[in-house]
């Protein structure tokens, strides 16, 4: 350790490297649900026995041992870019101690999605080995966040105070992750590209038109007179959702 305390802990990078192999090693034995790298399946306390850990191996017990408000954990399905998150209330700078509430909420998807795409999976800068370690990853920026919102009240990752934090702390030289997208891995399976010419039918009528976005459903403009979609050159389109088996291109 170079320093102590809570505020400017500072840790070399070879022994976080450690610590980081530390919990693991601890999680997959504590954990009923994630036994190897691979994350299978998890709930809200395997996010709890991650934290305990981080809290002994980085943070010395600081929260065991000072924070007295509550902290949350939970993971969605529904996050699309963010792959973490920590919430907190408006009224942050006016709560006691003992009112501060936080909590952490993991984009899950991203770490069952984790495989699907071939290719390196970068994390903060890091160059990840499995769902498991990029998972410890973004738990560890979402750490970040709930110590500067802990105690500065206000938090950024796009400022240098967090920037400064996070590398101290956890050695992350980025504050964003390039773990597989819905989009990218869509767009994979079915060989769609946003710009991409389609058809598809409708009522049996034929529609010509380009994929404009993906998502769960590809959005497709059609040109059509009466729509009220109207590009540069006063082309006017319609906007249809459908589904990427209906499509034909
Ligand atoms: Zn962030």
């Amino acid at each position: 350790m170079i320093i102590e305390g809570i505020k400017d802990l500072k840790y070399y990078d070879s022994e976080i490297i450690i610590k980081r192999n530390n919990i693991r090693n601890m999680f997959i034995s504590k954990s009923k649900n994630v036994k190897t790298g691979d994350i299978q399946c998890m709930s809200n306390d395997d996010l709890k026995i991650l934290f305990h850990l981080y809290d002994e191996e980085f943070f010395n017990f600081y929260f065991r041992r000072n924070f007295k408000g509550t902290l949350k954990f939970s993971l969605s399905t529904r996050m699309t870019s963010a792959a973490g998150k920590t919430i907190y209330s408006r009224k942050i700078k006016l709560l006691e101690e003992s009112e501060e509430t936080y909590e952490i909420r993991m984009g899950i998807k991203f770490f069952f999605q984790y495989y699907k795409v071939e290719r390196d999976k970068i994390v903060s800068g890091i160059k990840t080995k499995d769902s498991l370690e990029a998972f410890q990853i973004v738990f560890e920026h979402e750490l970040c966040h709930l110590i500067e919102l802990h105690l500065y009240k206000e938090s950024s990752c796009k400022k240098i105070r967090f920037k400064t934090m996070v590398h101290n702390m956890f050695y992350h030289t980025d504050v964003v992750h390039q773990l597989p997208s819905q989009k990218e891995i869509i767009s994979q399976e079915y060989g769609l590209k946003i710009g991409q010419k389609v058809s598809f039918l409708n009522d049996g009528n034929k529609y010509n038109g380009f994929i404009y976005k993906i998502n769960k459903r590809a959005t497709v403009m059609v040109k059509d007179n009466k729509g009220t979609y109207r590009d540069d050159i006063g082309n006017k389109y319609s906007k249809w959702y459908v589904q990427f088996g209906k499509l034909n291109y």
